[in-house]
C-alpha cells in the first residue's frame, strides 16, 4: 500500500512568496514491518552484499567508557522480545561473556571487544526506487550500516555508507556476521519494507534569512498549524531535501573529514513519521484504526530512537559523496 502525505495546512509559498525559490524535494520512505529481501529497499533488511568482501567492523569504540553503565544485550534477546524470529545465537566468546556479567552487575566493563564489532544492517536504498537519492557516478545503490554502540564524540551509533552498482554484484553474502551484543537497544532496526513519497518542502526555520523566520513567527501566532512543526521539513526517515531542524542545540557548521568541503543532508533518521505535535503529516492510509489492529506503533515502525526522541541526520561531503559521512544528533 503506498503512503501519502496529506496536503500542507497552508502553502507557505502562498503566504510568503520568498519561500517560493527555496522548496527541495524530499522522499519520505515511510518504513513499515515487513520482511525485505537484498532485492529491495529497506530498513533493518538483507543487504545486497558481494559474497567476497569482507564484513565491515568499527574499530572506533567499545574501551572502558561510562556509558557502559546501561547493560549489554545480547543482539538475540532484543529480537525475541520484539517477536522476531531468531536462529539459536552461537555461545557468546569468553570476553564477550565477561563483558555482559559485568555490565550486568553495573561494573565497568574493561577493554573489550576490540576491533570485533560486525556493524548492523541499517538501510538499503536503490536509487531507481528513491527519487531523492542522489549516487556518485556509476552507482545505484546506497547501504548504510552502523555500529550499535554510543560513541565518544557525540552519543549515537557510527555510521558506515557504502554506494554500489547493484548489477556489479554476482554472488550474494547469505549470512552476514552480527554483533553478540548491543550496547544501546534502540539501534537495532525492525526489518522494514519502504513505501517512498516524493514531497516538497521548505527551509528548517534555522536556515531562513533571520527577519523572514522572524515574520513567519508573528504570522503563526494563535494558528493551530506551524512552520516548524506542520509546514516545513517533515518528520521521520527520509532522503534528500533539507536537513532536520536543529532542536536542542544550535546549529552548527559542519566539513567533511577527508576533504574539508562543505556537506549536504543525504538522509534523516527519526523515531516517528508524526506525533501529537506534528499530526498533520500522517499518512491518509496510517489512522488510529491501523495502530490499533496492528497492536504495534505504525508511527515508529523501525523501533529506532535516537537520543530519546531526536533524530540523527546523515550527511554527505559536497565535493566526493563517497567520502565518509558526517552525523549530527538534531
Ligand atoms: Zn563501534
Ligand atoms: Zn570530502
Amino acid at each position: 500500500m503506498a503512503r501519502t502525505t496529506p496536503p500542507r495546512p497552508v502553502n507557505m509559498a502562498e503566504v510568503f512568496p520568498e519561500l517560493a525559490g527555496m522548496t527541495r524535494t524530499t522522499t519520505r520512505l515511510h518504513p513499515r514491518r515487513g520482511a525485505p529481501t537484498v532485492e529491495q529497499s529497506s530498513v533493518g533488511g538483507p543487504l545486497l552484499w558481494p559474497a567476497e568482501e569482507p564484513w565491515p567492523r568499527c574499530h572506533d569504540c567499545h574501551q572502558d567508557r561510562y556509558r557502559f553503565s546501561v547493560p549489554l544485550t545480547p543482539l538475540h534477546e532484543i529480537r525475541a522480545a520484539r517477536g522476531l524470529a531468531t536462529d539459536e545465537p552461537g555461545p557468546l566468546r569468553a570476553e564477550e561473556s565477561e563483558a555482559l556479567r559485568r555490565s550486568r552487575q553495573g561494573l565497568r566493563i574493561g577493554e573489550f571487544l576490540p576491533n570485533q564489532v560486525p556493524l548492523l544492517p541499517v538501510a538499503q536504498l536503490y536509487a531507481a526506487e528513491i527519487p531523492d537519492l542522489a549516487c556518485p557516478p556509476d552507482t545505484d545503490l546506497l547501504q548504510v550500516l552502523w555500529c550499535p554502540f554510543d560513541h565518544e564524540d557525540d552519543y549515537t551509533p557510527n555510521v558506515w555508507l557504502y554506494w554500489r552498482r547493484a548489477s556489479d554484484i554476482e554472488q550474494v553474502l547469505l549470512d552476514p556476521p552480527e554483533p553478540a551484543l548491543v550496547g544501546n537497544d534502540d539501534y537495532v532496526p525492525r526489518p522494514c519494507v519502504l513505501h517512498p513519497e516524493r514531497v516538497t518542502e521548505f527551509p528548517p526555520s534555522d536556515q531562513l534569512p533571520e527577519d523572514l523566520s522572524e515574520q513567519i513567527l508573528q504570522w503563526e501566532a494563535g494558528k493551530v498549524a506551524k512552520y516548524q512543526y506542520d509546514l516545513s521539513v517533515p518528520p521521520g526517515w527520509k532522503v534528500g531535501g533539507w536537513n532536520a531542524t536543529w532542536t536542542f542545540r544550535d546549529p552548527e557548521p559542519l566539513h567533511c573529514e577527508e576533504c574539508g568541503a562543505g556537506v549536504g543532508p543525504l538522509m534523516a533518521v527519526d523515531d516517528r513519521e508524526w506525533d501529537g505535535g506534528s499530526r498533520s503529516w500522517r499518512p491518509v492510509e496510517d489512522n488510529e484504526k491501523t495502530d490499533r489492529e496492528s497492536r504495534q506503533s505504525v508511527q515508529n515502525s523501525t523501533q529506532i530512537d535516537i537520543g530519546r526522541g531526536y533524530t540523527l541526520q546523515i550527511y554527505c561531503c559536497s565535493r566526493d559523496r563517497t567520502h565518509p559521512c558526517v552525523t549530527a544528533m538534531q
